[in-house]
């Protein structure tokens, strides 16, 4: 059998009319950029995560930087990141001037450690950005409490983490803004580059849509200069009819998980997630861990099974950041788990045939 590791192909197939159709009418009505099909999409989104505004981007990279600049952060602050997220995280801080500073990973979960982040903590701290990886919520709560202490805002990446909850309460719950990447592979994908930021806070929202729009609101009035990150009319159309599927997407996300979960579940050395009994991932990625990884990934490869690692540098020690000198033992946690994680196949239309399939060559390879 050959399993893929994303299937954007069989997506596409079971909803083509729907998108063909919108597609068709983003061209009869020339609604290119922004537009009422970026509308409409901005006004579903912001419902779907019960917050009063969204604004739509050309990305989540560009939404995390926008959402950093719109507090101002710039050269001489520094914001918290985690040390292992897609780099996207970092770049969006260093790219405004601030000095990225990274927190290693909870030992259990591969979100930030909460424990670990007030000694992170200076006088020129300015913002945190809580990366839900994988789809798992971090701890928000331990996250909010330290952020009002020190007066630091919080700018959530949300990139992987569509529709995930904490207590059966949205993410908008628990920090300032949220930031979304649509990346075509993401749990909601556009047809190319898109993203947005979705916040409750009118006057940021306002200065949001500025940035992302050369500074200005109507044609030629720039009050400030900012950047052109704006939604395309295409992906907006694709998004707003991709969004009516994604809660059905969303659970059959978090039905695969729990097959996988009950197949592998004290299997040897093979470590399934550990999810928060008050949280609702949404298996972005669905992650394990073994010491024999590569030769996992090796034997799976070679029976037609396609995985991931994600993301087999932790960012200190990229080349990227090597003028920040870290070593092993400054991030111990993520510098062990580059070497052990595997992220095996996930997304809506994997089958249960398939997904015992996987599991059963994970067996199959420790006791080869
Ligand atoms: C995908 C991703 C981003 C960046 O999104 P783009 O739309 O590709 O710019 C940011 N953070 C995380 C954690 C991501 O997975």
């Amino acid at each position: 059998m050959n399993i893929p590791f994303v299937d954007l192909k069989a997506q596409y197939q079971s909803i083509a009319s729907e998108i063909d159709g919108a597609i068709k009418k983003v061209i009869a009505d020339t609604a290119f950029i922004n537009g009422k099909y970026v509308k409409q999409f901005e006004v579903n989104f912001a419902q779907y995560c019960k917050t009063k505004y969204c604004i739509g981007v050309g990305n989540g990279t560009d939404a995390l930087f926008i959402a950093l600049k719109a507090f101002g952060i710039g050269k001489g602050d520094e914001v918290i990141v985690p040390a292992n997220t897609f780099i996207a995280t970092s770049e969006a801080v260093t790219l405004t001037g601030a000095r990225v500073v990274f927190v290693d990973c909870n030992p259990n979960n591969y979100n930030i450690d909460v424990n670990l982040i007030e000694t992170c903590v200076s006088q020129k701290t300015k913002a945190i950005i809580p990366v839900h990886l994988y789809g798992q919520p971090a701890d928000m709560r331990a996250i909010r409490h330290i952020a009002e202490k020190h007066g630091i805002k919080i700018v959530q990446d949300c990139a992987q983490a569509h529709g995930a909850e904490i207590d059966d309460k949205f993410l908008a719950n628990f920090g300032d803004v949220l930031c979304f990447s649509f990346y075509p592979g993401k749990n909601l994908g556009a047809y190319g580059d898109a993203g947005a930021i979705v916040t409750n806070d009118e006057n940021l929202a306002t200065r949001v849509r500025m940035l992302a729009n050369h500074g200005r609101i109507s044609k030629y009035d720039h009050e400030f200069e900012g950047v052109n990150s704006r939604m395309d009319g295409f992906q907006g159309a694709i998004l707003n009819t991709k969004l009516m599927h994604l809660p059905e997407w969303t659970e059959m996300r978090r039905k695969n998980a729990e097959l996988y979960n009950q197949l592998l579940k004290g299997q040897g050395d093979i470590i399934i997630p550990d999810v928060s009994n008050n949280v609702k991932h949404v298996y972005h990625l669905y992650v394990i861990r073994t010491k024999k990884r590569t030769m996992l990934q090796q034997y799976l490869k070679d029976n037609g099974i396609a995985t991931g690692i994600h993301y087999p540098i932790a960012l200190p020690y990229l080349q990227a950041y090597c003028y920040l000198g870290y070593k092993p033992e400054h991030f111990p946690i993520a510098y062990q788990y580059q070497n052990e994680i595997l992220s095996l196949p996930m997304y809506p239309e994997l089958t249960a045939n398939m997904i015992e399939y996987i599991a059963s060559k994970v067996i199959e390879f420790k006791f080869s």
